[in-house]
């Protein structure tokens, strides 16, 4: 028993207004879908929210057209500095608009109020305030004297940050003079849908931004549309590799963002206190729904048992629950499906010979939970120290030298993000210059800034985004151009 309790402090969901239903955003309007209408629902409750549109690969056709004409008779001949104002706009909106974006997300997606209202929706803003400063210097970043925009890009989001992730996606692609057809993820397309309404309060040209929502079929007839110059793509490595394989011998250019197995690394001189901190923020933060989460737990092995200790200790404060109210760390789980996968992954921890430990919680009866859970005793060889869970399960693992550290953190197919504990700075940069991963935390985890490249080695994927990087992605360059 704790030594107090939390009173319920629920977010109020009167600022939203969600439509019954809600067709497809192509050339600054609202169409009916030529597919079948599919339910969005909340994964917390299970409650319909609404009824999306399918898009299928006419409806596909007519947004990469609308893109078209919008690249070529108003985009692409638009000064830059015009661009940037349309960025701006779009970013004071989202912040205007910053509560009715937040609790929109938390009710599509599950994940906790606290976290939407102060990372999801924040972040998002900063991405087009960031890349409106860059439109009309972009003879300035290093890419040539006059780098030229791919045309229509098509972009495909997954469903852990909805909001973010387009903001990743269209911000750079608007700012570098590209237009845009975004298929949100199936479970999660409302705050897309809203966003579509702030790019028409906005007043940006129709066509611009487009957006067709629906499921695989519909992402892969995006994909595979002649008239798209340029694929960008965040989700599973699955997907990833089934795109890079249908467009390769096209003149399509892509970035793919795929999964990850994080290492957070943790020395036996590190702070144990922001440690303790970092490890939870690292894999619990968004329910563990998040690419480059620290999912691998390497523990020098000298102190592998007081950490293991404050971790339980911190993990049984966790208070999981209603998403929508402000004290939650910890909301649902995003799909039926998703629950699925991470209880089949921890299932194959237990029978593996992996030790489980959870939080002490009571789950709510409706919608998808799973508690917070570690796993010890895990080897290399163990499934859930290989497969990405992309859930609220941390799998630790030991290790007696920096060498071994190193070596084990590196023992992964993905390579997309890791994590350095230690008090000594010289220690943190002779590890994170030998691994094998595109972001590398120092003392902290999970931080993210418009201005930084984010993005995989190996099967993690291809390209950055965010930063100058990200910039280079969105423009054609030496013989490209
Ligand atoms: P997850 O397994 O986490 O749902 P996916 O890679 O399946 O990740 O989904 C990420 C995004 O890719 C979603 O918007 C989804 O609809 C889309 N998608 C799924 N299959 C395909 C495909 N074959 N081609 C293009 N997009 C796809």
């Amino acid at each position: 028993m704790s030594p107090f309790e939390y009173a319920p402090a629920p977010e109020s969901r009167a600022i939203v207004d969600i439509a019954s239903s809600y067709g497809l955003f192509i050339n600054g309007e609202f169409i009916n879908g030529a597919g079948t209408a599919y339910k969005t629902i909340n994964p917390a409750t299970e409650e319909v929210l609404s009824e999306i549109a399918e898009g299928s690969s006419a409806d596909i056709d007519l947004a990469v057209k609308a893109a078209r004409r919008a690249y070529a008779k108003v985009w692409s001949k638009m000064p830059a500095a015009e661009r940037g104002k349309y960025l701006y706009r779009i970013a004071r909106i989202m912040q205007e608009r910053a509560r009715e974006f937040a609790v929109l997300e938390t009710l599509n997606n599950g994940k906790p109020i606290r976290e939407s209202r102060d990372i999801d929706v924040p972040l998002a803003a900063a991405h087009f305030f960031y890349h409106a400063g860059w439109a009309d210097k972009l003879e300035h970043a290093g890419l040539g004297s006059a780098p030229k925009p791919h045309g229509v890009v098509g972009q495909i989001i997954p469903w852990n940050f909805p909001l973010l992730m387009l903001s990743w996606k269209v911000a750079p692609a608007l700012a570098t003079g590209n237009t845009v057809v975004l298929k949100p993820a199936e479970t999660t397309p409302l705050t897309a849908l809203l966003f579509a309404d702030v790019c028409r309060q906005a007043g940006l040209p129709p066509g611009v931004v487009n957006i067709v929502t629906g499921a695989g079929a519909t992402g892969a007839a995006l994909v595979s549309h002649p008239d798209v110059n340029k694929i960008a793509f965040t989700g599973s490595t699955k997907v990833g590799k089934a795109i890079a394989r249908e467009i390769v011998g096209t003149k399509k250019s892509v970035t793919l963002e795929l999964g990850g197995k994080g290492a957070n690394i943790v020395f036996d001189d590190a702070p144990m206190d922001e440690t303790i901190e970092g490890i939870v923020n690292g894999i619990f933060f968004n329910q563990g729904h998040v690419c480059c989460a620290g999912s691998r737990l390497l523990i020098q092995e000298n102190v592998h048992e007081e950490v293991l200790e404050r971790l339980r200790h911190r993990m049984s404060q966790l208070r999981v629950g209603d998403p929508m109210d402000k004290n939650t760390d910890v909301g649902a789980i995003n799909s039926a499906a998703q629950l699925g996968r991470i209880t089949e992954l921890a299932t194959a921890g237990d029978n593996e010979g992996a030790q489980r430990w959870s939080t002490p919680c009571d789950l709510p009866t409706k919608g998808f939970w799973y508690a917070p859970t570690i796993f010890t005793g895990v080897t290399q060889a163990h499934r859930i120290a290989r497969e990405e869970i992309f859930g609220p399960v941390l799998s630790v693992l030991t290790f007696r030298t920096p060498a071994e550290a190193i070596e084990k953190a590196n023992n992964t197919p993905y390579g997309l993000s890791a994590g350095v504990w230690t008090d000594k700075g010289s220690r943190l940069l002779w590890t994170a210059a030998r691994l094998r991963a595109g972001v590398v935390w120092g003392n902290t985890f999970n931080r993210f800034d418009p201005t930084s490249p984010f993005g995989g080695y190996k099967e993690s994927g291809w390209g950055r985004e965010g930063g100058r990087h990200g910039l280079a992605a969105y423009l054609k360059q030496g013989e490209q151009a």
